[in-house]
């Protein structure tokens, strides 16, 4: 999903219109990224980890005719599913995750958006499960859908995110068919595979949170029976369908052969390997393995363009008339699947679908799935704007940090949405320059200058925790995207930028078709970078941040001579005179204090009156406050606390800076210009 379009949008919006509008009429071509080879992205030392196939678990192969009239989607096909857990397998669990659609007492429907996508509620969908057997020696089928149970209360299991750690097993949505357990007759021993016949029947809701129609335009997504994510434990990783959740599955292999009427265009996961013509129907196969999800789209008024970026087919389908927009794609995913690649393994994919939906269903808009992607914007050349680019470069992002590192986006959303907008700013940097959201003239504002104080203000949550969790819809962007992202880059900064990136390219490569959780993230600082930096990530990311330091005194006096009783070899005296004995100058002092507990080398820089400046790394530990003396022949007349803003994390940047008299530097302009516009991007509603 794409990280808080509308906010973006929104503190763009303002600054465009702070800044005037005469930039509307200048040539309609889209903005040229630089797409000249990047810097190597240097491997850690030992090299880069191998990367290895998935094992193979689950293998789908579905028939499905579209009713475009309709709305309707019949499916039947077979699953077959290997039991890769080291226990025999007692029973399924299944997504039916159309069915969130289907009333208003859904987990989904029930859900708090604020603002986030999910918000309409058009006309209903629902998936009616018509047969789910066992297939057995010689293809008798043993049905198994009569014995199903829907689970939709709580304390379900450990992994469910709706668990409330008191909660009694009571009913909590018995309405809401998105979750389903299904016995099996027979224990499947580890190893052994079974095969399931299904059958189906999908009523599309009007496009609502990345599925659905509108008019002829149809994104089936979530649309077939779908086996929930088998653990090495035997236990299903299950969730009933919630708002800001999303995706987690088994890597298998996906044959599926798609009906629709001739003159609809159709974009799906992987390859096209078969077409051919029925009547006015055309029939398509597409084939496509180590994913673990098939998403298509079919509408009559595609228009589409092809492109080849390196071993990769592109095909870009579009509305009619969106041929600017589809530049801007073009040249996004061609600068994306370099920068990417060099970054976190080359893209293992012969192909890549990108669908821009319709505007009037711009809700399918900015969603991922394998080999397909789905992004959004004005068909209008928006100057200054890198919507198109910067949502287009986040989808793409999603193939490394969700299709290949499959995470689990219910219990670690950040694993996927925030370790993808981190990439994305990588990218966006390299392809644009510092202006990754705006881009006017001298005015160059990134999405992480954006993201920074708003992360920082919605309710300090800890960034890595289930999707349901969050407070709402706006927190899950800010703290999930945003804060992620803003901790990230702190990271890099902090512990060195080849080292971090290297470190993420490892872990990348490493997780490829794997499904990490946050320590195996915490164990790749600690190998690739330090341990220091994986304890300071896991402060950062683990506990309710709030992190700010602050400039709290900064004091100067000329130096007395010092009085009293002086014993040691030399003239007897009472009063030592400051020349002879090296008291003369200035003794200065800068208190600086931290608050939050996330430890990393902090740099303090003083300033003099002479004009010489001064660094010192330090460290807080456990500390709160730390003092800085300084004894030398100028005075002491202002501090710094990170002066490079290596820091993002630091929510308050207006206390980084104390002077003991007016100093004209540049750095008082750079504190002062960041402090603005964070008031300003927290004033448009972050
Ligand atoms: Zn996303």
């Amino acid at each position: 999903m794409p990280r808080s379009r509308e906010a973006l949008e929104s503190a763009g919006l303002l600054l465009l219109g702070l800044c005037g509008l005469g930039v509307g009429a200048r040539s309609l071509a889209p903005p040229r990224l630089d797409l000249s080879p990047s810097e190597e992205v240097a491997p850690p030392p030992g090299g880069w980890p191998s990367m290895h196939d998935p094992e193979p678990v689950v293998r789908y192969e579905l028939r499905a005719r579209l009713d475009p009239e309709l709305h309707v989607v019949d499916g039947e096909g077979r699953i077959e599913l290997r039991n890769v857990a080291d226990v025999p397998l007692r029973e399924l669990r299944m997504h039916l995750y159309l069915n969130a659609f289907k009333n208003d007492a859904t987990i989904f429907r029930r859900a708090r958006t604020a603002g986030f996508r999910g918000e309409v509620a058009g006309a209903p969908g629902l998936i009616d499960v018509k047969k789910l057997a066992l297939v057995g020696a010689g293809g008798v089928e043993e049905e198994l859908w009569q014995k199903r149970e829907l689970v939709s209360h709580r304390g379900e299991s450990p992994q469910d995110p709706l668990r409330a750690e008191d909660a009694p097993p009571v009913p909590g949505a018995p309405d809401d068919e998105t979750d389903v357990r299904v016995p099996l007759p027979r224990e499947v021993p580890p190893g052994a595979s079974i095969t399931l016949a299904v059958a189906f029947h999908d009523e599309l809701p009007e496009i609502s949170e990345r599925t659905g129609y509108r008019g002829s335009f149809h994104f089936v997504g979530q649309w077939f029976p779908k086996l929930a994510k088998l653990e090495r434990d035997g236990t299903w990783a299950a969730f009933p369908f919630h708002h800001v959740a999303e995706f987690y599955a088994d890597f298998g292999s996906y044959d599926v052969t798609l009906d629709v009427p001739d003159r609809f265009v159709v974009g799906a996961t992987g390859p096209l390997v078969e077409t051919r013509r029925e009547g006015d129907r055309r029939i398509e196969r597409h084939v496509q393995d180590r994913v673990h999800d098939f998403a298509w789209t079919a509408w009559d008024r595609f228009v589409v363009r092809d492109a080849q970026e390196g071993p990769v087919k592109i095909r870009l389908l579009s509305p009619p008339g969106y041929e600017l927009a589809v530049d801007r794609e073009l040249q996004s995913v061609r600068g994306g699947l370099r920068e990417l690649g060099a970054r976190y393994g080359a893209y293992p994919y012969d192909v890549l679908t990108v669908v821009h939906p319709p505007d009037v269903a711009s809700e399918a808009g900015g969603m991922e799935y394998p080999t397909l992607i789905t992004t959004g914007g004005p068909w209008w050349p928006a100057h200054g704007s890198h919507e198109v680019e910067a949502v287009t470069v986040h989808e793409l992002g999603h193939q490394w940090f969700y299709g290949l590192v499959a995470s689990n986006e219910v219990a670690w959303p950040a694993g996927d949405e925030g370790f993808n907008s981190f990439a994305e700013q990588l990218v966006m940097r390299k392809l644009v320059g510092e202006g990754t959201a705006v881009s006017l003239g001298p005015l160059q504002l990134s999405y992480l200058t954006l993201a920074r104080p708003g992360a920082a203000a919605h309710f300090e949550e800890p960034i890595f925790q289930p999707a349901d969790r969050v407070a709402n819809g706006g927190s899950y962007g800010m703290r999930v995207y945003g804060a992620t992202a803003v901790a990230l880059e702190t990271l890099r900064r902090s512990y060195g930028e080849a080292r971090f990136d290297a470190a993420m390219g490892a872990y990348a490569r490493q997780q490829r078709f794997a499904h990490p959780g946050p320590e195996d993230f915490f164990r790749a600082l600690e190998t690739w970078v330090s341990s220091d930096c994986a304890r300071a990530a896991r402060a950062a990311l683990t506990t309710p941040t709030t992190l700010d330091f602050s400039v709290e005194r900064v004091t100067a006096a000329p130096r007395h001579a010092p009085k009293g009783i002086f014993d040691r070899p030399g003239p007897a005296e009472r009063t030592r005179d400051p020349k002879l004995a090296g008291y003369e100058g200035f003794a200065g002092s800068v208190w600086i204090a931290r608050r939050g507990v996330v430890d990393l080398p902090v740099t303090v820089e003083l300033r003099f009156a002479d004009g010489a400046a001064r660094r010192e790394t330090v460290r807080f530990g456990e500390r709160v406050w730390l003092r800085l003396d300084t004894d030398g022949p100028t005075e002491l007349v202002a501090a710094i606390v990170d002066p490079d803003l290596a820091i993002p994390l630091d929510r308050d940047r207006t206390n980084n800076f104390l002077a003991t008299r007016r100093v004209g530097t540049t750095a008082v302009t750079r504190e002062r210009a960041t402090a603005w516009i964070g008031l300003l991007a927290r004033g448009a509603g972050w």
